[in-house]
């Protein structure tokens, strides 16, 4: 299938899928506190999260037209358990698994082929970006960024006033790395929809690169 020039389909709804949809897995990697936990939360309480009826939340999803989710947990998120969102994107469902570590040598032992990588450092948190880089590095220097999708995110944009990164850093770390980047808010719900279905897009173009 074509991926990333499929126009959306306004009022799209979930058809049932004959084989069961494609599984990606997803670490979120980072230093202590910038935001991993609340992220993967704030996905799983999308305002896409499908309902698959005609409640207001998954008729508000269906007006956006393009994406619904729905998620499932296991256990907590500490120590690396994982929290899957299943989310239709143009169409085609998938099913995201997110993993939260936080250390980037155990995170490429345990998961060094998963398909998506998450590195998230707080714009108010200078030793997070440290951090970020480092981790960021090593997948690099791994070839992830050829067929993998890769994304650098500053979390925490509703604390500007105590910003100590600022956009244009992040922006270069992800150019140098060869990596997508955004600024979100976690907390606030800012750019976390648009995250979300970045890291499904980036999954599906690297893929499709990958498979020719
Ligand atoms: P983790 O250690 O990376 O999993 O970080 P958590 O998700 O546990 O978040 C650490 C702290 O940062 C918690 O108190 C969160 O409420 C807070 N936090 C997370 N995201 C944001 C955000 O976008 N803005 C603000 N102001 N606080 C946030
Ligand atoms: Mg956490």
């Amino acid at each position: 299938p074509s991926v990333g020039s499929v126009p959306s389909t306004p009022g799209c709804s979930k058809v049932p899928t004959p084989t069961a949809p494609p599984q990606h897995r997803v670490v979120m990697i980072g230093a202590p506190g910038v935001g991993k936990s609340t992220l993967i939360t704030q996905f799983m309480t999308s305002e896409y999260m499908c309902a698959y009826d005609d409640s207001p939340a998954a008729s508000s999803s269906l007006r956006s037209g393009w994406m619904q989710c729905s998620s499932r947990s296991h256990g907590n998120d500490e120590g690396g358990a994982e929290r899957s969102v299943s989310v239709v994107l143009e169409g085609e469902e998938a099913e995201l698994v997110f993993i939260h570590l936080q250390d980037i040598t155990q995170a490429i032992a345990r998961e060094g082929h998963a398909d998506g990588w998450v590195v998230v450092y707080s714009i108010s948190d200078r030793e997070s970006f440290k951090s970020a880089s480092t981790a960021l590095g090593k997948v690099w220097s791994l070839g992830h960024v050829t067929h993998r999708a890769v994304i650098l995110v500053g979390n925490k944009t509703d604390l500007e006033r105590t910003r100590v990164v600022n956009t244009a850093e992040g922006r270069t770390l992800a150019t140098t790395y060869e990596c997508k980047f955004i600024e979100v808010s976690a907390g606030f719900d800012h750019n976390v929809d648009e995250l979300l279905v970045g890291i499904l897009t980036q999954i599906r173009l690297k893929q499709h690169a990958q498979t020719g």
